[in-house]
């Protein structure tokens, strides 16, 4: 497994294979990597001769009050983790190898950033929006594999490699989760033995809601809102608790008629936590 920390050495590794006709599958990551990461790059694996992973903690995606400087680094562990995994390069950028001094332009992708973690996180969505632009031309793979445990991440980004023609199949990888229900996450770390016993709270009601509403699909205002005083009452601070339709990420305010997610995130203690699930 190569390391490669500049944009020039990446695209030497990948004119190479190309030139042997090889295919080539590519998984943005920002390290701290679990079991969830690592499904990213099978996925890829299974479908692709070669995989990139890359490792960058993107500053433009964190608001100043946000988790950046104490953001999980386990640089060896990681490495180790995507080796074992059969990852051919590993793309370790310096922040002034992706933003040099100079560095002046945002990708915005409206409407589908407007709600949810969109508007929790100021410039979030664009920080996002942005890099994964960058990485995708950097390296112009065949396929990126995005995790659905982010699932408006995702959506952001099938829709800016549509809008800008960037020639990209971008695949979902559904989430993957402790025995428990808890959706794996490297921020999960910061949780407190007492805090992490009370998390899989989360994934049960997320669970029991959707379960509600396939059977019950006119139940939206009474499950979100049983589902707020769920959480609240199990020790989380709600952000959001939202039902949305999959596709348009549009609010369900009646009854579900089209492909449905719970959408939840909360803070328990000093930790931020998103998940959500499908309807049916
Ligand atoms: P991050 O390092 O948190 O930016 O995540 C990198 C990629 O891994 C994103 O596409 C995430 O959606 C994905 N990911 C993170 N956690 C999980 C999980 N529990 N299951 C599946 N994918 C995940």
């Amino acid at each position: 497994m190569d390391i490669v920390r500049t944009i020039a050495d990446l695209r030497s590794h990948i004119a190479r294979w190309r030139k042997s006709g090889a295919r080539i599958g590519l998984v943005p990551t920002m390290g701290a990597l679990h079991e969830g990461h690592l499904a990213l790059v099978r996925a890829a694996r299974a479908e692709r001769d070669r995989v990139v992973a890359s490792i960058f903690i993107n500053p433009k995606q964190f608001a100043p009050n946000e988790d950046l400087a104490s953001y999980p680094r386990r640089e060896a562990a990681d490495l180790a983790m995507l080796r074992a995994a059969g990852v051919a390069v590993v793309f370790m950028p310096e922040v002034a190898e992706v933003y040099p001094p100079g560095f002046a332009t945002t990708v915005r992708v409206a409407g589908l950033t407007d709600c949810l973690c969109g508007a929790h996180r100021a410039g979030h969505f664009d920080g996002v929006a942005t890099v994964v632009t960058k990485l995708l031309l950097q390296s112009l793979p065949d396929a990126a594999y995005f995790g659905e445990k982010d699932y408006q991440q995702l959506m952001v980004v099938r829709q800016l490699a549509r809008d800008l023609d960037i020639p990209v199949r971008i695949t979902g990888v559904p989430t993957v989760r402790e025995a428990d229900g808890l959706a794996l996450s490297s921020r999960n770390a910061y949780l407190s033995p007492e805090e992490r016993r009370v998390a899989p709270e989360l994934a049960r009601t997320l669970r029991r809601i959707a379960a509600t509403l396939a059977a019950e699909p006119e139940a939206v205002a009474r499950e979100t809102a049983r589902g707020i005083a769920d959480l609240e009452e199990a020790g989380f601070a709600v952000e959001y608790l939202e039902i949305r339709e999959a596709e348009t990420l549009a609010p369900v305010t009646a009854a579900i008629a089209a492909p449905t997610r719970v959408f939840a995130a909360v803070h328990l203690g000093r930790t931020r936590l998103i998940d959500n699930m499908p309807v049916g």
